[in-house]
């Protein structure tokens, strides 16, 4: 009675989208690989899109801290916290001036450059004596900006050059991910891209990623290190 009544709603094409019965290997798998490449084509999974987040050590503490950033030209947004000891560092402190005057001296006439390096705020007014003849002038000098970064021997951030947290080495080659989501990312790739070497757009993510991750018999071991820095 009741299954009189919900039967003719049912509209034929709900029943083609079953999974077949008797799915063999193959069509799961090429099931499988459709999906993947509709999930990799298209802006939304280039390289940048995964620099917004990037999981570090923390310069202080060395525990898991996070750097955000708007990805424009503007840095004044991007910032590091760490939630293990609440350090807090902008992008922008990293940012340090040249101080330069560069004039012709008033009483002797001949040119002369001073330079101060390395100044973590701008100059406005700087005391200057001639290298010449010694008279001492107030100028208004240039603030030649430029960024400096941590020293680092491991894969850094692009911003602080920070060591990610998400890197290890696999037979000798550095493998690393910005975030959790990257490393999602390519540990999709790696266990399903590989079964089958068909053609695709070569704008995404994944397809800039190195050799060694794509080959197929690094396949199993960078399974098993991507797993393993998913526990980290
Ligand atoms: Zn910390
Ligand atoms: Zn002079």
């Amino acid at each position: 009675m009741l299954s009189n009544k919900i039967r003719p709603n049912f509209s034929p094409s709900l029943y083609r989208c079953k999974v077949p019965v008797r799915a063999t290997e193959s069509t799961l798998v090429k099931t499988f690989m459709e999906e993947d490449n509709a999930r990799y084509s298209g802006s939304a999974t280039v390289k940048r899109s995964y620099m917004r987040e990037f999981l570090v050590e923390c310069p202080k503490c060395s525990e898991l801290a996070v750097i955000t950033s708007d990805l424009s030209y503007d840095t004044s947004n991007d910032k590091l916290v760490c939630s293990s000891c609440n350090h807090i560092e902008k992008a922008d402190d990293l940012v340090r001036y040249n101080v330069v005057v560069k004039r012709v001296c008033d009483n002797c006439g001949k040119p002369f450059e001073s330079i101060v390096p390395n100044n973590k705020h701008k100059v406005n007014r700087l005391i200057v004596p001639c290298p010449n003849c010694g008279v001492v002038r107030t100028y208004k000098p240039r603030n030649d900006a430029y960024r400096t970064a941590y020293n680092n021997s491991k894969v850094g951030d692009p911003i602080f050059n920070l060591p990610l947290w998400y890197q290890t080495s696999i037979k000798g080659e550095a493998f690393w991910a910005y975030n959790r989501e990257h490393l999602n990312e390519i540990r999709n790739y790696v266990s399903a891209k590989l079964r089958e070497r068909q053609t695709t757009t070569h704008t995404t993510m994944v397809e800039k990623l190195p050799n060694f991750i794509k080959s197929a018999k690094n396949r199993k071991a960078i399974l098993k290190a991507i797993d393993k820095l998913m526990k980290k």
